[in-house]
């Protein structure tokens, strides 16, 4: 098993409240909060509160936590008013994949169009 938080790690930080956000949502397992630096009208972001380096770290036994991250990306979209026109949720892995902090998160991004394939 890995180790739950990493010292060093901006979101282990953020999750603990080390580091100031703004909170959208939260359950147990999971923390949504907005994007320090927005790239759509809105733009936030969900993470595992437990530490786990990115999607290409999950098993089989993180079924539920992807579920429920999911579920609650829905919720929020609806919450904001995104959902009705569409919005997009998507989770970068590694340097080319255009990740930049190692701890797994998803990007609920809505509120304007968005282009097929990404840049
Ligand atoms: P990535 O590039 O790893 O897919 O996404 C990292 C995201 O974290 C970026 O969209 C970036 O703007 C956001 N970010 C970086 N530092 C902070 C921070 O201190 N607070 C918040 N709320 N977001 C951050
Ligand atoms: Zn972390």
């Amino acid at each position: 098993m890995s180790p739950d938080r990493l010292p060093d790690c901006l979101f282990c930080r953020i999750v603990a409240g080390e580091i100031p956000s703004t909170t959208v949502a939260e359950d147990e397992a999971v923390l949504a909060i907005r994007d320090i630096a927005p790239r759509a009208p809105t733009h936030v972001l969900l993470m595992p509160k437990r530490h786990i380096g990115s999607a290409a770290d999950l098993t089989e036994a993180d079924g539920p936590l992807l579920g429920g991250i999911f579920a609650l990306a829905a919720g929020i979209a609806r919450s904001l008013g995104i959902a009705d026109d569409g919005y997009r949720v998507v989770t970068n892995i590694g340097r080319w994949g255009g990740q930049t902090v190692d701890h797994l998160h998803f990007h609920l991004m809505g509120g304007r169009p968005f282009e097929w394939p990404p840049g």
